[in-house]
Order: structure tokens, then sequence, then C-alpha cells
């Protein structure tokens, strides 16, 4: 039921009440048009191919208003790493000097010739065969258009703004945040957002449990009432092992963009849970939570994440490289040191990053990739934290490590407000839902 409500939701939500009163409307003319002639009784009806004025009449009005179809034809080229515009014209057999024209009409505002692999640019050609138009298309919402008129190119930028829809979607996890985030119709891009949100509170490899849940609210982009791309989450709870992270999405007055609770505390913290791409290791995902195999073993003092060898293993937080090399059965190891108290370690590298001892890495850069060097079964990454000396969870630790972020005393009025909204909009999808459950359970 809950899918229905769902499904329901998403046929019901994205169509403002206008765009269907005007299709009713439309309807509803079209159905009195076809029925005038029989109510009117003056028809002839032993005709076999019996006209119908008015209607012919409306098609005849419609052609009126239609727009007159562009008379030029278009050709569309695919950037393909290492194309550019000049290759585009070479294969479209356009002469050099259009090329020359056009790139002369280039200015620090819009720019026709920087491309980029997987863009499409469009010839539009008159039906002389004559260049009339190029658009190097950006997104679905901005185009690079050049035109020709009179013989000269002028360039300019074209924006179309998209039409958002804000949406809900909740979901009980049973075996995997990727299943039930599908269940509840939400793209895989927006569910990899969502673990990247609450990447710094929640292990999304070894802390996701059966019964764990989420409601979250997104945008989602459409033109002409065409869904085109989901937008921003702009709200969300996690209910983890019974407890609640809330997440807002939030831009300050600098204009800054991030993630708070509710009570305007980053949920980008000084360290990542899981400190290694949780995008790659996804489709492994419900099974090592079926196989506990990995986790936190004792006496061993670390956690082990499987992951495909090759997996980029990140920074957990800004710090210092202290070790770089092979450590006993250890294998290929980085240790790092995040100020004078948290030291955290990765073993079994295949390989490292770029970054070398002594240097300094930001939070999320790669220092390696997962391997099985040194004494290792299969590839994996093993991960300490040390914090005083002391081997420790991270997540128990978790509230006595420093914030990354907390909004500014003169920010919390404001974010306050716009919080307020959004989470009282997850409360009511989550009691809406509960509502629509009992009156099924208990009709
Ligand atoms: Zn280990």
């Amino acid at each position: 039921m809950r899918n229905l409500i769902n499904r329901l939701d998403a046929i019901c939500h994205p169509f403002p009440g206008i765009h269907v009163l005007v299709l009713v409307g439309s309807l509803l003319f079209i159905s009195a048009l076809v029925a005038w002639p029989a109510v009117g009784g003056t028809a002839d009806r032993t005709g076999g191919s019996m006209p119908i004025p008015a209607l012919s009449m409306w098609t005849e009005r419609t052609k009126d208003h239609v727009e007159p179809k562009p008379r030029f034809e278009t050709r569309t080229e695919r950037v393909q790493e290492g194309d550019s515009l000049s290759r585009l014209f070479s294969r479209q057999n356009l002469e050099t000097q259009v090329l020359h024209s056009l790139t002369q009409a280039e200015n620090s505002q819009a720019q026709i010739s920087q491309l980029k692999p997987g863009q499409s640019v469009e010839f539009r050609y008159n039906s002389d065969n004559t260049l009339k138009e190029l658009a190097v298309v950006h997104s679905p919402f901005h185009q690079t258009i050049a035109a020709q008129s009179d013989g000269s190119w002028t360039i300019s930028q074209r924006y179309r703004e998209a039409e958002i829809y804000i949406e809900h979607a909740r979901a009980t996890i049973d075996s995997s945040l990727f299943l039930a985030g599908a269940h509840a119709g939400l793209s895989d891009n927006l569910i990899m957002e969502l673990a990247d949100i609450y990447g710094h509170v929640i292990d999304f490899v070894h802390e996701i449990r059966k019964g764990d849940q989420f409601v979250v609210t997104f945008e989602k982009r459409y033109l002409d009432g065409e869904f085109v791309e989901y937008g921003n989450i702009l709200a969300a709870e996690f209910i983890n092992s019974g407890e609640s992270f809330i997440a807002v999405r939030y831009e300050d007055i600098k204009g800054d963009i991030g993630y708070y609770d509710q009570n305007g505390v980053s949920l980008r913290k000084a360290f990542l849970r899981a400190p290694l791409n949780f995008r790659r290791i996804s489709s492994n995902f419900s099974h090592s939570r079926k196989h506990p195999v990995t986790g936190v073993r004792r006496p061993h003092r670390g956690t082990d994440y499987a992951a495909p060898t090759g997996t980029p293993v990140y920074a957990a937080g800004d710090g210092k490289i202290v070790h770089r090399g092979t450590k006993g059965g250890y294998g290929k190891t980085i240790v790092m040191k995040h100020g004078s108290s948290v030291t955290t370690l990765y073993a079994h590298l295949s390989r490292y990053g770029k970054f070398r001892t002594g240097q300094k890495v930001k939070q999320r850069q790669v220092i390696g990739y997962v391997g099985s060097t040194g004494l290792s079964t299969g590839p994996h990454l093993h991960y300490e934290f040390i914090f005083n000396g002391v081997h420790r969870n991270p997540r128990t630790i978790l509230n006595k490590l420093p914030k990354a972020k907390s909004l500014p005393k003169s920010e919390i009025a404001r974010y306050r407000r716009i919080a307020g909204t959004l989470i009282a909009s997850l409360d009511a999808q989550r009691s809406h839902d509960e509502l629509a459950f009992q009156s099924i359970t208990n009709p």
C-alpha cells in the first residue's frame, strides 16, 4: 500500500492543478463539439461520412495557433574525448572559414569552442544547407547558441527555468539502502546523495539495520511538464537503530550550502564514518550485511570493509600523512595524524594516492586504493581509529570529537524558520503514511 501511495503521489504530484484543469477543460470542449450535431438534431444521420462542422472548425482554428515549424534541419554531434569544435566541423563537412568567423564572435561571456566530452552540439541548417545556428547543450536548462544573421555571428547564453516540484519518499530498509530507496521510487544518484549527507554520522557499510527508516523531501525538475531530473535533497530524517538523524539543506548568508540537524549543527563532522568510496562497494552492500564476515572483530582493533581492489580510500579527516609504506602484516599502509589526539590507519592497500609522507591532506581526498597486501585473505580496507593512543570505535567517540561546523548565532533564527517548515513536512509525510497504513490494517 505504501508503494501505491508513493505511486499515486508520483502521478498526482508533478502536475500542478492548472495543467489538469486545462486538460479536463479541453476534453470537455472536444466532447461538447463532437456531441453538438447529435444534440442539435440537424445533422444528416444517413450519411456514412458525416461531417462535424464544429470540430473541423476547431482543428482549423488550432492550426492558426500552431507556430510555424522551423525550416532548418538539425544534426547533432556528441562530443567525444579529444574532440574539438574544428573536428566536429570537419565531421559535418563544414568549411573552416565558417568556424573561423564563428570563433571570432566569441566573447568572455559566451564561448562556443570549449567543449566537454559527453556534451551534444546541435548544428542547425537552412534549407540550402548553410549553417544557421549552432547550439552547445550544457544541460536541458542551458545552451550556448551561436546564431548567424546577415553574414555575422552572435553568441549568447540561453537559459530555461525548470519547473520544480517537491516530493517526499519514505522507506523502511529490509535488506539494503539501495533496494529500499528504489522501492520508494528514488534514483541511484539520489540514494547516493542521501548516503553522502549522512556519511559522517552513519557507517552505511556496517551500521545499517533491518527496520531502519528514512523520509526524504527532494526536488524534481520538469520542463514543459516533462520530468528532466532530480534536484536537491531539501530535508531528510534517517532512523538508524532507533536513533533519529535530521538533515536540512541550508544555504548560509555567505552562500555556502550544507546539511544541518534540528539545532543547526552541521552533519559534516571532522571524520568520515566509512573512509572509502561507498559508491564502489554498494553492489556488495546487502551481501556484506547478510554475511558479516567483516565488521569489528575483537581482539582485532579496527574495522574491515570488504571492497573491490582499486576502490578509492579517503582521508577520514583533514590531517597529515605520517607514514606511507609497508608495515608488517598490514602490507601497504598509510597512517595519518589529525591534530594531537587522533591517528587513523589504512592497511592492505594495493597502491597509494599521490600524497607522500609529511604532506597535508583534506578530508575525502584519495590517499590509497583497496587491496590485499600483507596478511589479508581478500581485498578489503582495514581501518583503525586511535584516540589518545587507544583504539576506539569511531561511532561511540563521535560526539566527543570536534564538530566541523555549526551555524553561528546570527543565522540560527533564519535557519530555524526554514528548517521548521521542512521538518514539519517530514513529520506530516510520516504521519500521513502511518494514517493511511492504519486505515488499511484497522478498517
Ligand atoms: Zn582488519
